[in-house]
């Protein structure tokens, strides 16, 4: 019996390396029992599993358990019904690529992504790309920016892949951690990957012949080691986390600075909408809570379906 980490899934094979760094491709034992999730993948990478080598000379295993999961991310299906897929486990933190530069990240999909980290327990740093092209205006927006986004908690990084600014913070961000990079495509992902483990080349990395045959790869997750112990998971084509299965009154529970002043609402359930007595409609104009923030609350609270 070994233990190893899953570093690649297609579904039905998945790619563990173990504590020595070999490689196995492994398949579940038949009879592998799925915990009781409401999950279509019953292993994802991140995970640790523990396994049986099948044939030495092919490297294939069986994988037999799964250790408990610290944390895991999942997308749920549109379908509220439907089984959600397991997107990665175990992380320990996020970081959100997002550039004030082209092509520009919104603060609307900065705040939803956060919610989403919120909602899964992960802590997140929001790293701004591309400082290099803004000009004065642009560098002092950003500035503005981070500071909001410190204010509620978030760490925040501004880098420049291209000149090498702020790429040993975040190396260092990364240092011994497994982390969810995300962020827009064009927002230099690979170019800050690369800035801090030129042998990786994230993009001519990603097929693995003997398990990805004709099977769509986009929909998994990949993990990749930069240095020991050192991951980061990519989940290409996936914009969106989505949420943990939230209610509408939930919602401002994942909004940090929302969540100290809930209990000075006149309303046990207000949604803080237009309800009167309202301590987080009276923060946003005061501007203890900044304005874009509650703008992309409403706009989540709208997005919620209340059916559970
Ligand atoms: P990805 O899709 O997120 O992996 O983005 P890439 O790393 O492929 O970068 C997209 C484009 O932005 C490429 O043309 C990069 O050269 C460029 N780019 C990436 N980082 C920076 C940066 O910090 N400054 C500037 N000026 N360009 C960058
Ligand atoms: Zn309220």
């Amino acid at each position: 019996m070994q233990k190893g980490l899953v570093i690649r899934s297609t579904g039905s094979w998945y790619e563990i390396r173990n504590t020595d760094g070999h490689i196995f491709q492994g398949r579940l034992k038949g009879k592998f029992k799925l915990k009781d999730l409401k999950v279509t993948n019953p292993i994802a990478v991140g995970d640790w599993v523990l396994f049986e080598v099948e044939d030495e000379a092919e490297n294939t295993a069986i994988i037999t358990d799964i250790v408990p999961r610290e944390n895991y991310i999942i997308r749920q299906s549109v379908h509220k019904t439907a089984h959600g897929h397991i997107l990665a486990a175990n992380l320990d933190q996020a970081v959100l690529l997002a550039t004030l530069a082209m092509p520009r990240t919104s603060l609307g999909f900065i705040d939803r992504f956060l919610v989403s980290a919120e909602s899964f327990r992960i802590p997140t740093t929001i790293v701004f790309n591309k400082a290099d092209i803004l000009n004065d205006e642009g560098m002092e927006y950003q500035q503005e920016i981070m500071d909001l986004y410190q204010s509620i908690g978030y760490k925040c990084l501004s880098t420049s892949a291209t000149e090498g600014e702020g790429v040993d913070a975040f190396r260092q961000l990364l240092d011994h951690k497994v982390t969810l990079l995300s962020g827009h495509s064009g927002v230099g992902k690979s170019s800050l990957v690369n800035a801090i483990a030129p042998d990786l080349n994230l993009r001519t990395n990603e097929v693995s012949t003997f398990a990805n045959k004709g099977v769509h790869t986009t929909t998994f997750a990949e993990m990749f080691e930069l240095a020991p112990d050192t991951y980061i998971i990519d989940t290409p084509g996936i914009k969106e986390l989505g949420l943990m299965d939230t209610s509408k009154e939930e919602v401002s529970h994942y909004f940090p600075e929302m969540r100290d002043r809930l209990n000075q609402c006149r309303f046990h359930n207000c949604l803080h909408f237009n309800e009167p007595g309202c301590a987080i409609k009276e923060a946003v104009a005061e501007g203890e809570i900044a304005e874009s923030r509650y703008m992309s609350y409403l706009s989540m609270i709208e997005g919620v379906d209340n059916r559970r």
